[in-house]
């Protein structure tokens, strides 16, 4: 039976399953994993993906988690959920992207919420630009992303 979820904010994230789904409990909120077969293609479009481009985020080149933070070897630390793996539209669907392999590519969900937040989001391939530069400097992640080796 599966337990009931802690509340969110609890200083120790920590993973739960009940075997359909996963919950992996941050203070930064709480995720949500299913494995039901869903009508979407987009699981499917992330996780070639995210094989395709060898585990690492379009953007930045950091490891990233798709099911679980436990695939990484670093998984109990706490900032772990801006790494799980994404998937990113290259062409918006607003203006007439396809949910097809050649516009689909994995990024960490740091990179992710990280363009869309902004307010006129950069196109793709300046974006990308703009995160290589930044990894370069050591300012995109935090430190321990990079003292952990997954980036
Ligand atoms: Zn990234």
């Amino acid at each position: 039976m599966p337990r009931p979820l802690d509340p969110v904010g609890t200083a120790q994230p920590h993973y739960q399953s009940d075997g359909a789904r996963h919950h992996w409990i941050t203070e930064a909120g709480t995720f949500h994993h299913t494995e039901s077969s869903m009508p979407s293609k987009i699981p499917t479009l992330r996780t070639q993906a995210f094989v395709q481009q060898g585990g690492r985020c379009w953007y930045c080149c950091v490891r990233m988690w798709c099911a679980s933070p436990i695939e990484l070897a670093s998984a109990r630390h706490k900032g772990m959920a801006s790494l799980k793996c994404t998937a990113e539209h290259l062409l918006a669907k607003s203006e007439g992207g396809k949910d097809q392999a050649n516009n689909v590519v994995a990024a960490c969900w740091h990179c992710n919420r990280t363009r869309h937040k902004r307010k006129l989001p950069p196109k793709p391939e300046a974006f990308r630009a703009d995160v290589r530069r930044r990894v370069a400097r050591g300012r995109w992640h935090h430190p321990w992303v990079r003292t952990l080796g997954l980036l």
